[in-house]
């Protein structure tokens, strides 16, 4: 109850006058309160200012309860505002309390308290752990290593891989987690890679015996991994005895019609009478050489006029009873001829120079316009390859790039689209090349290796140049060369297709129509697109695949995409990754989680570098085994090594060693393939991500098991939102952790969630 006051003068008055003096009760008024909001949530991080409204009459008072609660003011009157913050908070959830105090005076009843609740959710991060499945053993995915029997490992020690050194490491190479090995030509052959065949029927006794080579592809399929050879069907070696028998008699020889032999090539070609052509007037790579046949010199008196007056430069040879003559040691023109070397000639007109000599030449003569033995570029004049016959009388237009030897007989001419060491076969009119021998015969060796050797597939080389680039005749002999060779494959007892993929190498759109002739191409486009991709940017890294598959199944629907880093004929993946161990790292794990057939080549998984600008060998680099390099073989490339190389820390044994090196990483990715039917042969979709530096997809299976790949390939952290269940994660590269929805990866690092 609250006390009467009464005021002194009352009182007194009371007292002297006895009047009675009423008291006044002062007025009291309640205290209005409201506060708005009355809760406060806060993330971890989140320390921005909330602002708490407070409408009031009179005076209030704040109070927090814990000091990691800030307000800007301990009190205010009427109508005001609070602001709070937080703390960041790196501990457990946590809540805590604003509260808002009336506050009485003599004239105010005091509001009861207002309560503002204020939360905070603590970190949840959680580090991401993989735990895939355990692998069962039953390799799914279709995993290729493109192995260089010359240099992977060598059983005898003579420095020359062979048959045996495979064989012995075929436990490496199933650790690996690899289906298939393309093994480079095995065939005897002229140089240390074997393109040059010269004989399709046997095997390279370097590399051992035909026992040798069957022991190793049963030992590979009780393994689980299957034997492709690489057939070279555009051209054979000069070595071969099919070429050796042409070139003793070309004429008369069984094999006349193997080659592409011509006596007039330039002519022939015009003419359409060249098959190899396919009716291109000229070809897509490669030049016309001489057998060596022929009477191709000439012994008697002749009279040389050399025109130097107009923009064809001329030679003009007839065959004179003139008196000859002597060198002209003035001489501004010379010609080179015979055993007797330079000849000057006489200027008898500006720019007309002439000579009568006897001449005795087993090979003809060319034109110079200097003595200087060093043969300085462009100074030496001949004829164009393949019409460099002179005809007396007539003249012969000179030629100074390819400057052949000017003969007087003719040759036979064999077209050869790569080197001379290389001769091109020929398979006749495109349309009908299974009728034509050398068909036949090539084909027959590749019968017995299907047959009686049990061989699965083939790597068929330099597509491209069969029929010189012209893709309709190149799709329809490799349809001929597919159809025959599978058929052998069924009579030998098989159910499915054999497997065959071609080196077209070309762009994407040219390259996805040869699948029209066999269910494989390579995609040579599939590194650049790494390259680009871990340079920074992944947006269009699934779309790009996408396209792959999309587009070589609209060929055939038994389309294969082959994708790969490099080959034996490129700079070495680490070489164009700039030796940046986190890139190899994360091509690996670009390369066995995206769909496709993926082709490992030999030492791409152990970080080797190379580049060809010193030789094909320092990308052809062979296994270092072990740190003392034993059975390495390096007789197998000439034994041009990169020793710099070849250090402890790339061998395998170093390798195996470490958990976090970049062959454990391919194991790991291969295994994961292997294990989960989604990554074997499941169907990619793109994932939602945000930010340019992650490439993410989905790999669904066709029984419905579906995995996300998510990769950050930014040199630094980055986090996105991810709208799946995080909590299975089946595999790892580098540093992962998500917190709610939000998942953040660590520089250059990829992982693998199963969803269902
Ligand atoms: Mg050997």
């Amino acid at each position: 109850m609250r006390r009467a006051i009464f005021p002194l003068a009352c009182l007194l008055i009371v007292a002297s006058q006895a009047f009675s003096c009423k008291e006044k009760e002062p007025e009291i008024v309640q205290q209005t309160l409201s506060v708005s909001p009355t809760t406060l949530s806060f993330e971890p991080e989140d320390v921005s200012a909330k602002l708490v409204n407070i409408s009031s009459n009179a005076t209030w008072l704040v109070e927090q309860s814990a000091s990691w609660i800030k307000v800007d003011k301990g009190s205010g009157d009427g109508n005001g505002s609070v602001t709070v913050t937080v703390e960041a908070n790196s501990g457990d959830d946590r809540s805590g309390t604003v509260t808002i105090h009336g506050s009485s005076t003599l004239t105010v009843k005091a509001a009861p308290d207002v309560v503002v609740t204020v939360t905070q959710r603590g970190k949840h991060v959680v580090e991401v752990v993989p735990n895939p499945a355990s692998f069962d053993g039953n390799k799914r995915a279709s995993t290729t290593y493109q192995l260089l029997i010359y240099s992977f490992a060598d059983s005898d020690g003579d420095g020359v891989g062979d048959f045996k050194g495979i064989q012995d490491r075929l436990d490496y190479l199933d650790g690996l987690g690899v289906t298939a090995l393309w093994l480079s030509p095995a065939h005897p052959t002229s140089s240390y890679h074997a393109y040059d065949v010269n004989d399709y029927s046997t095997v390279n006794p370097l590399y051992g015996t035909e026992e040798d080579f069957k022991n190793l592809i049963d030992a590979a399929h009780a393994k689980g991994i299957k034997i492709y050879m690489d057939y070279v069907l555009n051209h054979s070696g000069s070595g071969n005895d099919w070429f050796e028998d042409v070139k003793a008699d070309p004429e008369g020889s069984a094999y006349k019609d193997f080659y592409v032999l011509s006596k007039s090539p330039d002519a022939d070609v015009a003419a359409g009478l060249v098959d190899n052509y396919a009716g291109a007037r000229s070809p897509g790579m490669g030049s016309w050489h001489s057998l060596g046949d022929g009477d191709l010199g000439y012994k008697g008196k002749l009279h040389f006029k050399v025109d130097w007056t107009k923009t064809t430069k001329t030679v003009t040879v007839t065959e004179t009873t003139e008196v000859a003559q002597s060198s002209n040691p003035a001489a501004k023109m010379w010609l080179y001829i015979g055993s007797v070397g330079n000849v000057g000639l006489y200027e008898t007109s500006t720019n007309i120079f002439e000579i009568t000599l006897n001449v005795d030449t087993s090979w003809g003569f060319l034109v110079r316009t200097t003595t200087d033995n060093s043969w300085p570029a462009g100074t030496k004049y001949g004829g164009k390859a393949g019409d460099s016959r002179v005809t007396f009388g007539q003249p012969l237009a000179l030629d100074n790039s390819t400057a052949a030897d000017i003969t007087f007989g003719q040759a036979t001419y064999y077209f050869a689209s790569f080197d001379a060491s290389m001769p091109d076969l020929n398979y006749g009119p495109y349309d009908k090349a299974s009728e034509s021998p050398a068909f036949q015969a090539v084909a027959a060796t590749a019968d017995k290796w299907i047959k009686d050797f049990g061989i699965d597939g083939f790597r068929l080389d330099a597509v491209l140049w069969i029929y010189q680039s012209v893709i309709k005749a190149n799709q329809s002999f490799l349809s001929q060369w597919y159809d025959h060779c599978n058929a052998t494959y069924k009579e030998a007892g098989h159910s499915d297709n054999i497997f065959m993929v071609g080196e077209a190498w070309e762009d994407h759109s040219t390259e996805k129509l040869y699948y029209k002739g066999i269910p494989s191409c390579f995609e040579f486009n599939y590194f650049s697109l790494v390259k680009s991709t871990l340079g920074g940017n992944a947006t269009g890294y699934v779309s790009a695949v996408n396209t792959y598959l999309t587009e070589h199944k609209a060929q055939r629907d038994d389309a294969i995409t082959s994708i790969f880093m490099t080959n034996h004929d490129q700079d070495r993946a680490a070489s164009d990754l700039g030796k940046n161990a986190a890139k190899e790292k994360q091509a690996a794990a670009l390369l066995l989680t995206t769909p496709g057939k993926p082709f490992i080549y030999q030492g791409e998984e152990l970080g080797y570098w190379g580049t060809k600008a010193n030789g094909d060998e320092y990308v052809r680099t062979p296994i270092l085994w072990d740190k003392a390099g034993k059975d390495c073989a390096k007789k197998g490339v000439n034994n041009k090594v990169d020793n710099s190389m070849l250090t402890s820390a790339i061998s395998v044994e170093a390798q195996d060693a470490d958990s976090g090196s970049l062959l454990n990483v391919y194991r790991t990715f291969s295994r994961l393939r292997n294990t989960y039917p989604a990554l074997a042969d499941g169907t990619m979709s793109a994932a939602p991500v945000s930010g340019s530096s992650f490439a993410a997809w989905y790999m669904t299976s066709s029984d419905g098991q579906k995995l996300l790949v998510v990769h950050n390939v930014a040199s630094s952290s980055r986090t996105t939102a991810v709208t799946d269940d995080m909590s299975k994660p089946v595999a790892l590269l580098g540093t992962a952790s998500y917190e709610g929805s939000n998942l953040t990866l660590g520089p250059n690092s990829s992982v693998v969630f199963q969803l269902k």
